[in-house]
């Protein structure tokens, strides 16, 4: 079967990387291989999100780029999936003419059988349907990971919790979980194709399980903390409200958990985070911060805001600004609020003027710069575990190809090569030796590096060649809380 090219353009969150991914993989027994030039692409695939307006526009911005490629080559197929797909559903087909297929957040598995349709029998098809469980695309597990050494595991997909700013129960549908079994199974295939660190995905994971009856999510981490080959777990996202004692537990009880929490509060107003439905005070999520600190102290903790939510007074953005000051997140995402469609908070009265928002937008990340930094200042001449990725992209750039080196393979003095903390922050180094030969070995272990500087969005060091860490792939080591 002659071999086939496809593009995925990818807009949004950690939930749309993944579905890209399974999106590539389920495209492989009808011979299409991933290409990051648009020009060869026979099959185009922009995978978006409607979370906020601004990606949303990035979308039709991207298709607007499509037309003259359509016209040069009349056989390319381009097709919109995931959240503005399944918000927009036909509609999108209307105003872009060129556009073959319009598939939704639940039609990934259809989506083959659609391209084969398309094939056969030129036709534009939209597909929109939602299921209420996840249906599982066989094919994601024992595959060559090209180098990569982190992934991706969505465990459930959809939201039950309506705050009112999101669009996620709409375009995503109500929540649903993967059984453990498929999870564990699709971690061993990972680490078996050379993974080390796997994020397990969710818009709320303390909920994972619960409404099916399988286990609690900090089960499931146990579960995957006896995975051989995993170094390291990462999750996101985890509702405030919902937040455990259990789950604040897991971070002592499961040495392969990453001491990082993405914990996003939104608002530190009370009466803002009434209106957005949040479910939680600022006192009951400091509250949370204050346990999760004395069972793990050196936990990093990062956050999303939203600025200009309607009706947010100056007095409501103080006490984001306060609240910023008194947990002092190791970084956060902020953006201003955007009307989504479907959402209530679209028809709450005193919208706040975009001059506003984007000014209260910029204090607030302002403020976080400073406390970033001085956070990661803290960490000049600490010794920090790295799990390396490979080479740093100023190397990658430099050398002839990215990734992972061969075993082996003479690289350049003073290579300089990236990876991360376990509580998530970026570090390149460098050996300080000629002639490396050990790229294999490196990449996908854990070594000690000594923090020499630190910047705003990563920090430098030197490898301690004297007194390597784990330099394993077994897992189990002592980087966790
Ligand atoms: S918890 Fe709220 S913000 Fe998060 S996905 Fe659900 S509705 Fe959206």
């Amino acid at each position: 079967m002659k071999t086939k090219y496809l593009y995925i353009n990818t807009i949004g969150c950690q939930m749309n990387v993944y579905d890209s991914d399974q999106i590539s993989k389920s495209l492989l027994p009808l011979n299409y291989k991933a290409t990051e030039n648009l020009k060869k692409a026979d099959l185009i695939i922009v995978n978006t999100c409607a979370i906020r307006e601004k990606a949303e526009q990035k979308v039709f911005s991207f298709l607007g780029r499509l037309s003259g490629l359509k016209r040069k080559k009349p056989g390319l197929i381009i097709g919109v999936g995931g959240c503005v797909a399944q918000q927009e559903g036909k509609k999108i087909l209307e105003r872009v003419p060129y556009l073959d297929i319009v598939f939704g957040t639940h039609a990934i598995h259809r989506l083959p059988g659609i391209i084969e349709r398309i094939e056969l029998k030129k036709t534009r098809i939209v597909d929109i349907g939602m299921t209420d469980r996840i249906v599982e695309i066989e094919s994601v597990s024992n595959l060559p990971e090209n180098g990569k050494i982190s992934a991706f595991v969505t465990i459930m997909q959809g939201c039950d919790n309506f705050c009112t700013y999101c669009v996620v129960p709409y375009v995503r549908g109500r929540e649903t979980s993967r059984s453990p079994e498929k999870i564990v199974k699709e971690v061993e295939g990972l680490v078996n194709s050379g993974i080390r660190e796997v994020t397990l995905l969710g818009q709320n994971v303390n909920s994972y399980g619960k409404k099916e009856g399988l286990c609690s999510f900090p089960e499931l981490l146990a579960l995957i903390n006896e995975i051989d080959g995993i170094l390291r777990i990462r999750f996101t996202t985890s509702h405030p409200k919902d937040l455990s004692d259990d789950l604040i537990m897991a971070f002592k009880d499961n040495e392969k958990l990453c001491r990082h929490i993405h914990l996003p509060v939104q608002s530190g107003s009370d009466r803002v985070l009434k209106r957005m439905k949040r479910k939680y005070t600022r006192a009951l999520y400091l509250e949370k911060i204050d346990k999760l600190r004395n069972i793990c102290p050196d936990i990093s903790i990062t956050s999303d805001f939203i600025t200009g939510f309607p009706g947010e007074t100056k007095a409501d953005f103080k006490e984001t600004l306060d609240l910023i000051k008194t947990v002092e997140y190791e970084g956060l995402f902020a953006f201003k609020y955007s009307d989504r469609p479907n959402a209530k908070a679209t028809l709450f009265a005193q919208k706040i003027s975009d001059q506003e928002k984007k000014e209260r937008l910029k204090k607030l990340l302002d403020l976080q710069e400073i406390i970033t930094r001085k956070k990661n200042q803290a960490l000049v001449g600490s010794t920090q575990e790295i799990l390396v990725e490979g080479f740093s992209k100023k190397m990658s750039s430099a050398l002839p190809r990215a990734g992972k080196p061969k075993t082996n393979e003479s690289l350049p003095d003073n290579i300089q090569w990236t990876g991360r903390t376990s509580t998530n922050k970026i570090v390149n180094f460098n050996l300080e030796s000629s002639s490396v030969s050990c790229g294999e070995f490196f990449t996908g272990s854990i070594v000690n590096v000594k923090i020499e500087k630190a910047f705003s969005h990563s920090l430098w060091g030197k490898y301690l060649k004297l007194e390597p860490a784990t330099l394993s792939l077994k897992g189990g080591e002592s980087y966790a809380a």
